[in-house]
């Protein structure tokens, strides 16, 4: 592969910034073990980058390009980079929800015409996700030819690097690299990247690069070298010195793709359930059988799973899990009482090792007593113990019902290790 790097910007060009993004890039395709052969800056204007686009394909393969990826009439990049390989545009839905999402969470409720802009993606292209900012990052192939864009702003230039082009130039490379994801529960995004910072900022093999997932968060560590062992071994230790500082919250270590937004809490649980050959039972009201879905997705759960229970009213609690009259009066549906008696009913019927059962208020609206919408106990029975765990979740009913699932899930998981 021989790259050349294209910086746009009239204002790299007066010198009023500095090109820190070639810089960054340069060093970056070094470790990769990819040849820059040329960097070039151009001012913002239609011509002159076609015409760079031109020359830099006569003599190299792959061209990187930063900066006029924004909303505005004088981003030309993407429009160049198409009318070089011909491609007509199109409008991309999901880039285009993503885009609204992070307009709206930066509080602007006005949404002009030309932010459509940003959406509009050249026809074949490789989409790239923006984590940080609204432009989508670009990938054109065309017969051994490579044009890839990245939007200006070093701060989400390097984010899309990390998590997008990196993994997609690796394939070009000679060294070998090797990927493991870490999956973290309980901890927020910001806290762990603050309990790591140090290693993520200062490392260069392996490298880190951390995705924020509904309730979770996803930690990729890369490592290259010149064989599988190397690699390893590299990533071993690595592991190690995290797991020193944030184990507690690593729940799973695997060599799957980032690209599932979904949780794998749902294997885990099934796995050490099937592994150790013990049996569950799950009662339900506020999750309405979502926990028992989760956990059917997996295959070989039918020897551990005994059985679901949706039991939405008191009628059912009462009569399906031998919950107590007094107990629903006294402390109401939405009670540690009740999540307790619920989930010693569950075990009790057919016997199961554990059980677990969850009781909350889902909202929109709160039920008749004053207890706030995304409150939730989730019950637990382990093998003779009984416990409780209070939540309070936000979001709207589906993603309380998801996180209370999810948290059920994982204290499943907790009871099962201290069982062990
Ligand atoms: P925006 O949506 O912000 O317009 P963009 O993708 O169009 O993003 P530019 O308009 O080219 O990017 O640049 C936006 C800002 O990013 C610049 O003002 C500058 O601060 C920074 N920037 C752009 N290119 C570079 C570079 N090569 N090195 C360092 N900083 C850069
Ligand atoms: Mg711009």
């Amino acid at each position: 592969m021989r790259v050349e790097l294209v910086s746009v910007g009239t204002e790299l060009l007066l010198g009023d910034i500095v090109n820190t993004n070639t810089a960054y890039l340069s060093k970056e395709l070094a470790a990769l073990g990819l040849g820059v052969f040329r960097q070039t800056t151009v001012g913002d204007n239609r011509e002159r980058l076609l015409k760079t686009l031109e020359s830099a394909f006569l003599e190299n393969d792959t061209v990187i390009i930063t900066g006029g990826l924004g909303p505005t009439d004088d981003d030309i990049t993407k429009e160049c980079a198409a009318e070089y390989f011909g491609r007509e545009f199109y409008f991309h839905e999901y880039s285009w929800v993503k885009i609204l999402e992070r307009l709206t969470r930066a509080g602007r409720n006005i949404i002009t015409e030309n932010n459509k802009k940003q959406a509009m993606i050249p026809e074949g292209a490789i989409v790239l996700e923006n984590y940080c900012g609204t432009a989508p990052g670009i990938i054109i192939e065309e017969n051994n030819k490579r044009i890839v864009l990245m939007p200006g702003p070093p701060r989400e230039m390097r984010d899309m690097f990390e998590k997008s082009v990196k993994p997609y130039l690796e394939k070009f490379s000679n060294k070998q690299f090797i990927s493991k994801y870490v999956r973290f529960y309980g901890i927020g995004e910001s806290l762990l990247e603050t309990k790591i910072k140090d290693i993520m900022d200062n490392q260069t093999n392996p490298t880190l690069a951390l995705y924020a997932k509904t309730g979770e968060v996803l930690l990729r560590i890369t490592a290259s070298g010149d064989d599988k062992e190397e690699c390893e071994d590299l990533i071993r230790k690595q592991l190690d010195e995290i797991e020193n500082r944030v184990g507690e919250y690593i729940y799973l270590v695997g060599d799957e793709d980032i690209s599932s937004t979904q949780t794998e809490m749902n294997t885990v649980v099934a796995n050490l359930l099937i592994e150790n050959k013990f049996t569950i039972a799950i009662a339900e009201s506020l999750t309405g059988g979502k926990i028992s879905s989760m956990l059917v997705e997996k295959s070989g759960i039918s020897e551990a799973f005994l059985e679901g229970i949706v039991c939405y009213s008191n009628k059912s609690k009462i009569n399906t899990l031998g919950v107590r009259e007094e107990t629903l009066a006294k402390f109401g549906a939405v009670s540690e009482e009740v999540a307790k008696e619920m989930a010693l009913g569950a075990a009790k019927r057919l016997g199961a090792d554990f059980a677990v059962a969850t009781t909350g208020i889902a909202g929109p609206n709160s039920d008749e007593t004053d207890k706030p919408v995304g409150l939730a106990y989730i019950g637990i029975y382990a093998q003779g113990d009984i416990s409780v765990r209070e939540c309070l979740f936000t979001g709207d009913r589906e993603l309380i019902r998801y996180r209370t699932s999810v948290e059920a899930l994982e204290e499943v998981r907790r009871n099962i290790l201290k069982k062990l």
